[in-house]
C-alpha cells in the first residue's frame, strides 16, 4: 500500500475501517477520522497505525480503506 495519510483519506471522502480476522467474530469497526486527525494529525501515515485487537474477541484486526458509505444504504 502506498503512503496514505489520514488527511488524504479524509480528503477523498474515504473511510478507514477495521475488520476482525477471527472468522467466528468478524467484528467491524469504522474509525472516526476527524477525531483521529485531531489526536495524531492529518499527516499521520496509515501504515504507522499499530496492530489493533478486536474489543469483542481479542483477535487481530485488519485495517483497510473503503469508499465512504452512502447514508441509508444497507
Ligand atoms: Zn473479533
Amino acid at each position: 500500500m502506498s503512503a496514505w495519510t489520514l488527511g488524504a483519506v479524509q480528503a477523498r471522502g474515504m473511510q478507514l475501517e477495521a475488520s476482525c480476522k477471527n472468522e467466528s467474530c468478524r467484528h467491524f469497526y469504522v474509525f472516526e477520522l476527524g477525531r483521529l486527525i485531531e489526536t495524531v494529525g492529518a499527516d499521520y501515515p496509515i501504515s504507522d497505525i499499530p496492530p489493533l485487537t478486536c474489543e469483542n474477541c481479542g483477535g487481530p484486526l485488519k485495517i483497510e480503506l473503503a469508499m465512504g458509505h452512502q447514508e441509508g444504504s444497507a
